[in-house]
């Protein structure tokens, strides 16, 4: 077996591992890299690999750090399975939709500024294409992947969908199985179930995000937005959110319907002002079965849980006109916009509006790369530019880390050892996913408890 890691490598984007096993290819993930448009253009046109020796694909889950290369592959000429958990499949229909559109957009933004025609990655009939070659499967089903080898799906605990993958072939008379963790989530997420650790592995792939860093609980998260929303309505101000359309905004809209229900914040209109996240709650709706049965919102709308994102203060805006009205209209309200980073998207409308006013809260709950907006409000500088215009930034700055999809520190170890107890033939770790750091401090914690680590270069392989 031969490993070759050709993507969030020393990085947190782009994932792309290769196995190379009974004399064929399985690529797991397919990601896009992210980070300034002038870098990652050449680094997302090399594929991992000659695409007409790839067999097959397995994917871990569908944001676009994991998924986003997949057309492109197809584009390429790949013809092969790209199997997926069901609801990873109805959410790659959506995100690689939009992303086929920021793809065209980042092209034509290169060809003014370069003087010469960019092609874009791809576009919307490449998406169109690779749904066709998705293969969706259950969480536990066992499937051929080429032939002699199996894979099995089992709860990330990261985003609807989202999966760890083992899998599995016979060497020389011994069973062998490699698992690849995704990436984790965190116990007590909203509507996902907890992450469940992969059992008995030889061999493991570890994402790395944040082994140097713990957040807050996700309990205090939900105590801190009750605060954060009674305080600002109490002053008249709005509170604006910027968020990912697939997964947090609807992780935030069942905890506002759940202290809504409680009694623990006023009844003021919750806006969703993406059409991206409408469409993405259409495909929790569709997909309840993954939902988590142990949680008491979850069996309190055990009937139809679709209604968990249906309550009276709650509306979806269907056009940029309703948008606009819903900005003029007067008094306090919670709008949970796109884009996460601040980077596109109808929340620089609403900052445009509302920056400058002091009622309002600006509520950052993801995390905030480098040259974004986002980073310059967590900063707190006197004023931001939106649309070419410095507005000053007048507005109350909150942060939540607790809204986290991924593990911290203590919860990769607990996830690792988890992994490592179930298997008594655990060989080597190898961490993905995470940047130098965040791997380093992590390789540090794990060696001072006697566990071995590497954090494998990009391009680079190993036997075993
Ligand atoms: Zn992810
Ligand atoms: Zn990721």
């Amino acid at each position: 077996m031969r490993l070759q890691f050709q993507g969030a490598a020393r990085e947190v984007t782009g994932s792309a591992h290769l196995v190379h096993v009974n004399g064929r290819t399985i690529l797991l993930d397919c990601g896009l890299f992210q980070g300034r448009r002038s870098e990652v253009q050449e680094k997302n046109r090399r594929l991992p690999y000659a695409v007409d020796r790839i067999d097959a694909v397995v994917l871990s889950h569908a944001h676009i750090d994991h998924a986003g290369r997949l057309p492109y592959l197809v584009k390429e000429g790949f013809r092969g399975a790209i199997h997926a958990t069901t609801a990873t499949r109805d959410l790659c229909e959506v995100m690689l939709a939009d992303s086929a559109h920021i793809q065209e957009k980042d092209a034509e933004f290169l060809t003014r500024h370069r003087k010469s025609a960019v092609e874009p990655l791809y576009a919307l009939r490449d998406v169109s294409t690779m749904l066709t070659q998705m293969a969706p499967h259950r969480y536990r089903e066992r499937f051929e992947v080429v032939p002699g080898v199996h894979a099995t799906f089992s709860d990330a605990g990261h985003i609807l969908g989202s999966a760890s993958i083992v899998l599995e072939w016979e060497e020389g008379g011994r069973r062998r199985r490699l698992g690849f963790s995704g990436d984790i989530g965190r116990s007590g997420l909203p509507i996902i179930r907890d992450p469940e650790p992969l059992t008995d592995v030889d061999w493991l792939l570890m994402e790395s995000t944040y082994g140097n860093r713990d957040h807050t609980s996700v309990e205090g998260a939900r105590d801190d937005l009750a605060r954060i929303v009674t305080e600002t309505v109490a002053r008249g101000g709005r509170v604006l959110i910027p968020a990912f359309a697939v997964g947090r905004t609807q992780e935030l809209v069942y905890d506002l319907h759940q202290l809504v229900h409680e009694g623990r914040i006023p009844r003021v209109p919750i806006m969703i002002d993406s059409p991206l996240a409408t469409k993405a709650t259409d495909v929790f709706r569709d997909n309840t079965g993954d939902f988590d049965r142990g949680e008491a919102m979850v069996q309190s709308h055990a009937g139809d849980l679709s209604e968990l994102f249906e309550f009276d203060q709650l509306r979806f805006t269907p056009d940029v006109e309703h948008s606009k009205a819903l900005m003029r209209s007067n008094g306090p309200m919670i709008v949970i916009a796109a884009s996460g980073m601040v980077e596109s998207g109808r929340i620089l409308h609403h900052l445009l509006h509302s920056a400058g006013d002091p009622r309002t809260t600006i509520l950052i709950v993801g995390f905030q790369a480098e040259h974004t907006l986002g980073r310059r409000i967590v900063e707190q500088r006197e004023s931001i530019k939106v649309f070419g215009d410095e507005i000053p930034l007048r507005a109350r700055v909150e942060v939540l880390s607790g809204y986290s999809a991924h593990a911290d520190r203590t919860e990769l170890q607990a996830w690792l050892d988890a992994v490592r107890t179930s298997s008594p033939r655990f060989s080597d770790l190898f961490l993905v996913h995470g940047e130098r750091d965040a791997q380093d401090a992590f390789i540090a914690t794990l060696a001072a408890r006697g566990i071995r680590a590497a954090a494998p270069e990009p391009g680079s392989s190993v036997t075993r």
